[in-house]
């Protein structure tokens, strides 16, 4: 899978590529991301990406000339199964969503910023949008990451092991039982003992109940 992030601040979204667990499943040529500098597209004096919006009103808006002129290079490379910009109003993110998109071969991400991105761009250039919760950021940096990250993960052979991601919350629409590790008795707040017993089976029927419990207590609508 490859990902190409465009945004007008690349710095603030290359950290997270950099660490952990997205970064060694970019180590193991399981994914290339490349993040992109709009202002390289600027087809304007002094690198400019903005400007006023029409009509007036608070806020910049990113122009569609270097976004356009960036998205054809990267299409000039290579086929993209999605244009994806990240937009409040998109398609909510959720476990099912990532595990379609972790499908796909290359994907382009779009971070908006200011007031947003000229609609012109939305209309001809992007396929997919998507929102990761009903707030506002001020770009769409953090939304990027977030997409990215869990789409990663999902790929075989980025979790160290292949089960895991299978076992995380929303996975089937369950929520993930509770986790501990050592000690086994911090000042008298113990572990509870089917986990120090090492019968598998009676531990795989006590995580699936805690994890039905948890789904009920914390998430009902996931079981409806
Ligand atoms: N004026 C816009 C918000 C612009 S926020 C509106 O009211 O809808 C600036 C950028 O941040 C957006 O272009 C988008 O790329 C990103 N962004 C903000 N909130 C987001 C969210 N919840 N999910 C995904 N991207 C978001």
């Amino acid at each position: 899978m490859q990902i190409d992030i465009i945004t007008c601040l690349p710095s603030l979204i290359e950290s997270p590529f950099s660490h952990s667990i997205l970064k060694r499943a970019q180590d193991k040529d399981l994914v290339k991301v490349h993040i992109h500098d709009l202002r390289d597209y600027a087809t304007k004096k002094h690198r400019q990406v903005d400007d006023y919006a029409y009509g007036g009103g608070a806020g910049m808006v990113l122009m569609i000339e270097p976004i356009a002129r960036c998205i054809e290079h990267l299409k000039s490379h290579r086929q993209y199964d999605e244009v994806i910009y990240m937009s409040p109003d998109g398609t909510l993110l959720n476990q099912n969503l990532a595990n379609g998109l972790s499908l796909l071969k290359n994907m382009i991400i779009l971070c908006g910023h200011y007031k947003g991105i000229d609609e012109r761009v939305r209309e001809h250039f992007v396929t997919r949008e998507i929102s990761i919760g009903n707030y506002v950021l001020s770009g769409g940096e953090l939304a990027a990451a977030v997409l990215a990250d869990t789409v990663i993960r999902l790929l075989p052979g980025v979790l160290s092991d292949e089960t895991s991601a299978l076992s995380d919350s929303f996975q089937d629409d369950l929520i993930a039982p509770p986790v501990y590790t050592r000690p086994a008795d911090f000042q008298g707040f113990k572990v509870p003992d089917v986990l120090l017993s090492g019968h598998e089976a009676n531990i795989d029927t006590w995580r699936h109940e805690q994890s039905l419990l948890r789904t009920q207590q914390r998430r009902p609508e996931l079981l409806e």
